[in-house]
């Protein structure tokens, strides 16, 4: 517990681009939290209510709303993503750093919020090895990859728009990158 307060930790990118490996990696470390959104998409094979997500219904969704639950929400790929504000305060204000996997419209939302606020976006090297990698993962139907590939061109057009923009050329170099804006390493890599 340390007496100075924790900063939120917003990673951004498009489908696909590792942003969720690379959380994934920085909440190992003692010290930072993950923010588990709440949606109404359905669990995929493998998550698991409340560690991934909470999977809730529309109706619980715009509940949430109304009494000013989240410090921000959006509508992507056709269903609601919001950030639940109780659980990021409640990290920031115990000193540890909170990171938030949300996409370009609930980071925007975030930029006047008043709180610590780190924001990186992670891009693919190029726009075939996404649609690969998205391909690769089999967890989407043909669709489902349509609908998605279909905004990865305005999800990056954002891109500027954040403090920091890692390319993930090699998972373990963007990662020590990142480790290094953040400075939790301070060696240069
Ligand atoms: P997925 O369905 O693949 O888990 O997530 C789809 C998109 O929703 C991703 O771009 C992800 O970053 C975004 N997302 C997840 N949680 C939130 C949230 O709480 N707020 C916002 N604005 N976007 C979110």
């Amino acid at each position: 517990m340390s007496s100075e307060r924790g900063r939120l930790i917003v990673v951004s990118g498009p489908t696909a681009s590792g942003k969720s490996t690379l959380w994934r990696q920085l909440i190992k470390r003692e010290g930072v939290d993950f923010s588990v959104s709440a949606t109404t998409r359905n669990p995929r094979k493998g998550e698991v209510d409340g560690r991934d997500y909470h999977f809730v219904t529309h109706e619980q969704f715009q509940t949430w709303v109304a009494e000013g639950a989240f410090l921000e929400w959006a509508e992507v790929h056709g269903k609601c993503y919001g950030t639940l504000r109780a659980h990021v305060l409640q990290s920031i204000d115990k000193g540890n750093d909170i990171v938030l996997e949300i996409d370009v419209q609930g980071a925007g939302q975030l930029v006047d919020c008043d709180l610590p606020l780190v924001t990186l976006f992670v891009l693919p090297p190029s726009r075939e090895i996404l649609e690969q990698r998205l391909r690769d993962r089999g967890t989407e139907t043909e669709e489902q990859i349509q609908r998605r590939l279909s905004i990865v061109e305005k999800e990056m057009s954002f891109a500027g728009d954040y403090q920091h923009q890692v390319v993930n050329d090699d998972f373990e170099r963007m990662e020590a990158e990142v480790e290094q804006i953040l400075g939790y390493r301070t060696e240069a890599c």
